[in-house]
């Protein structure tokens, strides 16, 4: 049994490495120059917006299906080809996106009637929407994309990230396959194969691009932002987890050290910091170190860390962002049992482990009085990003408090931060949560703009 288990396991590997060597070119969506993606993409838009709304969740139905069953080939294949993020938890992000992206049901339709007729306001697609992509989430990133905006009668061209090519092309090609199984056209989401500024610079700029989304960091949002066309921004975050003496710290050491190590911490919600009040912050580490996998880093091994981790302009090491605890320890020498998920110790807040977006599994604590300076304390770390923040607490009160003092699009309470992608907690999945732009966590209606139409003098029968 163990043996013929093995034997699937190698040909897996196989057959993902196979698909990461082959990308097909020119076919489902796949082209070699900007332009001709954004008109085979206009052409598909043009059956798109005239499927019935049955037809086009049919095509989404398939693209779950196909989701579903390829989650394993698109996280190793991710793993392989960016070397960040583990394939165990990418399976499950997979799985989150194929159960729990909306899809037609997210558009709803408002109306209202008087003596002088009636009003519909109904939802319809923009056209062609232009999307660039991380290479964090990248296969999870245009799944979401393109089911939301296929929802809304949308088609796409994606400009993905150049990191995560092979994986984009895979999962850009599985789409338009679930499109064509289902009866719907090809080339629903589009890309070229070898994706630089300079395309994205095409795919900004072109007059049949109504509409443009960038998840990543603040480069690329500030560059749609500036391209003179409505545009979603999805930026970066740094979300602190406070935890005051009213909370359950066991409870919270467990739930902070989930989120933060979910995916090695590429995210953009997840726990990048804890911000712990001082009479519970011993508790809160002991439970790390003793209950959670957690290992705390001594002064002398953080400089060599930090200078591992990034230059002394604060820019990341590529080949540290999503790796293990394990791995990021080993790079300074230091060798841990398997057990070992997160690296902690603490730290002022300026540390630059602690006030720099890692997306990797170190948690610096940073120790504060009282509530009303841990407060202050997380609101300094999230940088203004206005985008995650978490709190461990049972007093509702400073919850609230804090909800409103940081301001941002997602704060989970007394949670693992993924709760807030519906994964344990109630909520709905993307992997695209607008910040900047407000939209917050985008789905179907995200990709949608509101028509008018207007009865005159009929149709109202109150
Ligand atoms: P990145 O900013 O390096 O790249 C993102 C994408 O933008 C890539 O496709 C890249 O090629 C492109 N890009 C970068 N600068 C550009 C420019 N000036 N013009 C046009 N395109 C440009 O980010 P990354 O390393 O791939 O992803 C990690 C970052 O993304 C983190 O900061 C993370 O917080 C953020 N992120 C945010 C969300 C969200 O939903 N808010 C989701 C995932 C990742």
């Amino acid at each position: 049994m163990a043996d013929e288990q093995l034997v699937q396991n190698v040909v897996r590997e196989v057959v993902a490495r196979m698909q990461i060597s082959a990308p097909a070119r020119g076919m489902h969506g796949v082209f070699s120059d900007m332009e001709e993606a954004i008109e085979a993409a206009r052409t598909a838009q043009q059956t798109v917006r005239l499927l019935p709304m049955d037809q086009r969740e049919k095509i989404i139905g398939a693209i779950r299906r196909k989701t579903r069953e390829n989650a394993e080939i698109l996280a190793r294949m991710a793993v392989n080809e960016t070397g960040m993020g583990n394939v165990g938890d990418k399976i499950l992000k997979h799985l989150l996106v194929a159960d729990k992206v909306p899809g037609t049901e997210d558009i709803s339709t408002r109306a209202f009637s008087g003596d002088r007729g009636l009003t519909l306001i109904e939802m319809g697609p923009f056209g062609v929407i232009g999307a660039i992509t991380p290479c964090t989430n990248p296969s999870e990133t245009v799944l979401c994309n393109t089911i939301g905006m296929l929802a809304g009668g949308n088609t796409v061209v994606f400009n993905p990230h150049p990191q995560a090519i092979k994986t984009t092309l895979f999962t850009i090609q599985m789409v338009n396959e679930a499109s064509l199984e289902a009866g719907g056209p090809d080339n629903i989401a589009c890309t070229v194969d070898a994706p630089t500024l300079a395309t994205s610079e095409i795919m900004m700029k072109s007059p049949h691009i109504k509409l443009l989304v960038a998840t990543g960091g603040p480069g690329v949002v500030t560059a749609v932002l500036s391209s003179g066309k409505r545009a979603i921004g999805a930026g970066a975050g740094n979300p602190p987890a406070l935890v005051d003496e009213t909370a359950d710290i066991r409870k919270a050491a467990e739930d902070i050290v989930n989120g933060c190590t979910f995916d090695n911490n590429l995210p953009c919600i997840a726990e990048k910091e804890i911000v712990a009040v001082d009479s519970i912050a011993d508790e809160l580490l002991h439970y790390m170190l003793t209950e959670q996998g957690c290992y705390q880093a001594s002064e002398e091994e953080l400089d060599r860390l930090t200078k591992a981790v990034m230059d002394e302009k604060g820019r990341l090491n590529r080949k540290a962002v999503g790796r293990s605890a394990r791995k990021l320890l080993s790079m300074i020498g230091v060798e841990v049992d398997a057990n070992i998920r997160c690296i902690t110790f603490f730290g002022p807040k300026e540390h630059p482990l602690i006030t720099t977006e890692l997306m990797m599994p170190i948690l610096g604590i940073v120790r504060v009085k009282d509530f009303a300076e841990g407060l202050e304390t997380a609101a300094w770390l999230e940088h203004g990003n206005k985008h995650s923040a978490h709190i461990h607490s049972k007093n509702v009160d400073r919850i609230t408090e804090y909800a409103r003092r940081l301001d941002t699009t997602i704060t989970v309470k007394n949670g693992p931060s993924y709760a807030a992608l519906g994964f344990g907690g109630e909520s709905y999945c993307t992997f695209t949560i607008a910040s900047r732009t407000g939209e917050g966590l985008t789905s179907a209606r995200s990709f949608i703009k509101s028509r008018h139409c207007v009865m005159t003098d009929s149709l109202c029968v109150r």
